[in-house]
């Protein structure tokens, strides 16, 4: 059934995005709990064009159990664009990094969930773009998902059009910066799992990896080591399987690294008890 405003009342704010404030509301007569991205009417054009590329992008992936589900959208008379996504209630791996860094075991868990989200947007000819500890979602029920899909962009047509610089500068990849030097054709699958090898390398140790624990980026600096640099390599206390896993992902060239269906069947993360 369509989801209308007049369906929904407010509980909370859970947070404010780019543009965007997103609040946790309740269905009033079937009491499920939703997140509600509310896009004010006013908001400048970026806003809204990233928003209504946010909804097209759920639409297609929602069918995956590591996307963030969607419920539909809407535009209240006022003029706000709003969307309707599963709540999420346990925060995000940024909130969750907060209490602690993650065990190698836990990483598993996590890894093989962004992976299965990440292959089937992939599949789907999705890049999500923007692929950091923030943006991966949790629930109370132990759930993973991948969640903002603002700067998320359908392949359809050529690999040119992901060139524009969006995201979050940390996490790109080495070709998204320069990509003459890294394997010619950014390819925006790749970027996405350069993303997340950062990401879970984040977890393990507490710190964006090529900063020491506290320091503040320097973006020239910054830039240039994940350009010029060896890829950054977990300390000694990673297993020999977790080291190559990263290793997989944090090729420097866009073409040497590893695809999320091969992922999915390293030995770190393989179900497939032959292969441990
Ligand atoms: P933006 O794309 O504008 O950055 P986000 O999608 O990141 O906005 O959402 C902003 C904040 O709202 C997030 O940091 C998160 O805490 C919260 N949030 C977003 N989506 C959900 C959800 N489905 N369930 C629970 N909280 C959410």
């Amino acid at each position: 059934d369509v989801i209308t405003a007049a369906d929904l009342e407010n509980l909370a704010v859970l947070g404010h995005g780019n543009g965007g404030t997103v609040y946790k509301v309740r269905h009033k007569t079937t009491l499920v709990t939703y997140a509600l991205k509310v896009i004010h009417s006013n908001a400048d054009a970026t806003t809204r064009r990233r928003a209504l590329s946010e909804i097209s992008i759920l639409r297609r992936a929602t069918d995956s159990p590591h996307v963030v589900g969607f419920h539909g959208s809407f535009e209240k008379p006022s003029g706000d664009l709003a969307i309707v996504m599963e709540y999420m209630d346990g925060g995000s791996l940024e909130t969750a990094l907060a209490d602690g860094t993650f065990s190698e075991e836990r990483l598993k868990v996590v890894a093989r969930d962004i992976l299965e989200g990440l292959a089937s947007l992939h599949e789907r000819h999705i890049t999500h773009r923007d692929i950091k500890p923030a943006n991966i979602l949790l629930d109370s029920k132990g759930e993973i998902k991948i969640a903002d899909f603002g700067v998320s962009k359908l392949m359809c047509r050529t690999l040119e059009a992901c060139n524009s610089y969006v995201g979050t500068c940390a996490y790109m990849s080495p070709e998204r910066f320069d990509p003459e030097a890294h394997g010619g054709n950014y390819n925006g699958f790749a970027a996405d799992i350069w993303s997340f090898g950062l990401t879970l390398f984040e977890l393990y140790v507490g710190h964006f990896p090529f900063l020491e624990a506290g320091q503040r980026p320097d973006w020239a600096t910054l830039m240039c080591a994940i350009c010029y640099g060896d890829p950054p390599s977990l300390p000694e206390s990673a297993s020999p399987k977790f080291r190559s896993f990263i290793e997989s992902c944090l090729k420097k060239e866009s073409q040497d690294r590893w695809t999320a269906a091969q992922l999915l069947t390293h030995p770190f993360v393989s179900k497939d008890p032959e292969t441990h």
